[in-house]
């Protein structure tokens, strides 16, 4: 037995806990890899880091000794009473129990975490509302194929699309079940999330709102997806003349949402933004 696995149990014991499905508990116990995290994200004294579930605090071990600052959130309350008590010695560590999703999220400017992989999504979401410069983070396997997924793939995805339009996005490592405690079913891997310094083409809200009804159903043709969208709110003799609009003013109203790439994902909003500008009474920004 590693030398880790010992000391995750000893610590899941002192704080009284056994690891829960629910809230995503697997504890990762290669020491290489958790090393490999940190030097990934390059930490220093200059930076503040922000770490979403914090465990049993094996990760933050190693960042509160490079960090100028830890922000250190975990739901758990056992966990973060551990936490408190693990790090009481540290000053530039501040241990926050609250679940990620319903905080807003303190000032930093990496992210560093082994995610709780059953909220992956809503919190890659609200990391793309955050101001950050880096963020190295544990993700299942599979999740992360959809994160750094292109167009034509089965993985295209809102996600995909939403990460793309804001960020740079990289697998680092896949890393093995194995390396966790308890083992999970599959795979993880490490991603790094680097925003983009620049001022987006379309407003980010415009172009998730638009993704979010196109990507529900990536198989069909953009025009037609739109059209389904409003077609209730049309009086049945002004539905034609809508669709005929729509075809027009939209250049990729004939093609397949899996085929479009972020920047005619732009296009479409933008075409889309004016032509409703248009139909008052049709709301979707
Ligand atoms: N960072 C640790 C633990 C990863 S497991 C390690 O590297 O081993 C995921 C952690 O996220 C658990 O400690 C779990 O309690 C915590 N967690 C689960 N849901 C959460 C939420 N909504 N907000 C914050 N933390 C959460």
């Amino acid at each position: 037995m590693t030398e880790l696995i010992i000391k995750t149990r000893d610590a899941l014991i002192q704080a009284g806990i056994s690891p829960k499905k629910s809230l995503s508990q697997n504890f990762l116990i290669n020491k290489d890899v958790l090393q490999r995290q940190v030097d990934y994200a390059n930490v220093t004294q200059e930076d503040t880091v922000l770490e979403i579930g914090g465990g049993i605090g094996v990760l933050t071990e190693l960042l509160v000794r490079k960090a100028q600052k830890v922000l250190c959130i975990e739901y758990d309350r056992k966990l973060a009473k551990f936490l408190e008590n693990k790090f009481k010695s540290y000053e530039n560590i501040e241990i926050i129990h609250a679940d990620i999703l319903k905080i807003d999220l303190p000032k930093a400017n990496k992210i560093v975490a082994n995610l709780p992989y059953h909220i992956s999504s809503p919190i890659t979401f609200k990391i793309l509302d955050y101001d950050f410069d880096l963020a190295v983070l544990m993700y299942q396997h599979e999740f992360s194929i959809r994160m750094v997924a292109k167009p034509r793939t089965n993985d295209y995805s809102r996600l995909s699309a939403n990460l793309q339009y804001q960020a740079t996005v990289r697998i680092l490592e896949r890393v093995p079940k194995g390396y966790f405690y308890p083992i999970p079913k599959v795979d993880s891997a490490l991603v790094e999330i680097k925003l983009l310094n620049k001022e987006l083409p379309v407003a980010k809200e415009f172009f998730r709102k638009t993704s979010l009804v196109l990507f529900n159903t990536k198989n069909k043709l953009v025009s037609t997806i739109i059209y389904d969208y409003f077609k209730r709110e049309l009086p049945k003799e002004d539905r034609l003349t809508f669709r005929r609009d729509l075809e027009s003013k939209l250049t990729f109203a004939k093609t397949r949402v899996r085929e479009l790439l972020i920047e005619d994902l732009v296009l479409v909003t933008r075409e889309l933004v004016e032509f409703l500008e248009t139909k008052p009474k049709l709301l979707l920004y």
